[in-house]
């Protein structure tokens, strides 16, 4: 690790301030994915711009029309709080399944959504081929493991998927992430939006600017939001990230029949992979059809490239939503 000089920010100025001093200055709020990335060399950065004590990023509060979460709220209390456990329960859940209890405390909302790939090339302690890590050095993933890789919208220069399981729920649930430039100028990103395709620049996971920081994630009230759910596939049963993951929220009229959906997969792409084809087939189909609800999403897999060693995650995902359809409209 190399020596870093740590700065506390009093408010927004002040911290893009120090971060236009030092350029390659990183900002750490938890630092639940900063020290990790000091301590594997993905980071060198010579300072370090603490954000806690930045005013009024850290409350979370819902009104009629939506859920707002400040950047800094822990991920605990987010998952803790009644409004999202009564009318955001994908959320909650997705942060309950998440990491452990330690890093919950500790980890704000904001560090979650810029969370970086768990690709074992990328995270190595040795100097291996990575695009994300050293552009233009090549893609180890590719003849290499690839079984936690990417089914979807993966490019020849990167395969790897997202690790955060809230952006999952995030973009089932139609949230956008509000961030603020260092002139004070706000944008407004759907979260479907913020995080990018590796195409032939994987080293950018997300639109966010050098100078711009996430204030507030907001997420709209909805029938589908309050009857949601996450789904999460993982190989040990806590502390680990997803094989596959799927967010799901619906309605349904009397006769049990889905009149709108939202569907979201986790651990499959670069990014929450949306199945909007699933999401238009769907209504009409009786929660209680497992046949038909298979066969109204099977469409949405008709992009799928699977690598080498991965090609049971289109299975996987596919049950995967069947399940987290049922359990949303009480039928499982
Ligand atoms: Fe690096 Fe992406 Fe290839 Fe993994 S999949 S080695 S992160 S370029």
């Amino acid at each position: 690790m190399q020596p870093f000089s740590y700065y506390r920010a009093i408010d927004l100025a002040d911290a893009f301030g120090a971060m236009q001093r030092d350029a390659g200055g990183q900002v750490i709020a938890g630092g639940t994915e900063l020290v990790n990335w000091l301590k594997e060399g993905i980071v060198s950065p010579p300072v370090i711009v603490d954000i806690n004590s930045l005013p009024d990023l850290g409350a979370v509060e819902a009104n009629a029309a939506e859920l707002s979460i400040g950047a800094l709220a822990r991920m605990s209390d987010v998952a803790a709080h009644p409004q999202v456990q009564r009318n955001f329960p994908a959320i909650a859940e997705a942060l309950h399944k998440s990491a452990s209890q330690q890093l919950r405390n500790m980890a704000s909302m904001g560090g979650n959504l810029m969370q970086r790939t768990r690709c074992p090339y990328f995270r190595a302690d040795v100097d291996l081929a990575c695009n994300k890590r050293r552009p233009g050095s090549g893609c180890a993933a590719l003849d290499g493991y690839d079984r936690t890789a990417a089914i979807f919208g993966w490019s020849e220069h990167c395969v790897a998927t997202h690790p955060s399981d809230v952006a999952v729920a995030f973009a089932a649930l139609d949230a956008t992430v509000h961030v603020r430039g260092a002139t004070g100028v706000e944008r407004a990103i759907p979260v479907t939006d913020f995080y990018m395709l590796p195409g032939d620049a994987p080293e950018h996971d997300n639109v966010l600017q050098r100078d711009e920081l996430i204030v507030r994630i907001s997420v709209p009230q909805s029938p589908v939001a309050h009857r949601s759910r996450y789904l999460k596939v993982r190989e040990r049963t806590s502390y680990e990230f997803a094989l596959v993951s799927v967010a799901a929220g619906l309605q349904l009229d009397g006769d049990g029949r889905i009149t709108d959906v939202r569907i979201a997969l986790g651990g499959v792409a670069h990014r929450p992979w949306r199945l909007a084809a699933g999401e238009r087939a769907l209504p009409g189909t009786s929660i209680t059809d497992h046949a038909a609800i298979r066969a109204a999403i099977e469409g949405a897999f008709a992009d799928a490239r699977p690598r080498r060693q991965n090609g049971f995650k289109i299975e996987l995902a596919k049950r995967a939503v069947v399940r987290a359809l049922q359990v949303a409209g009480g039928n499982a």
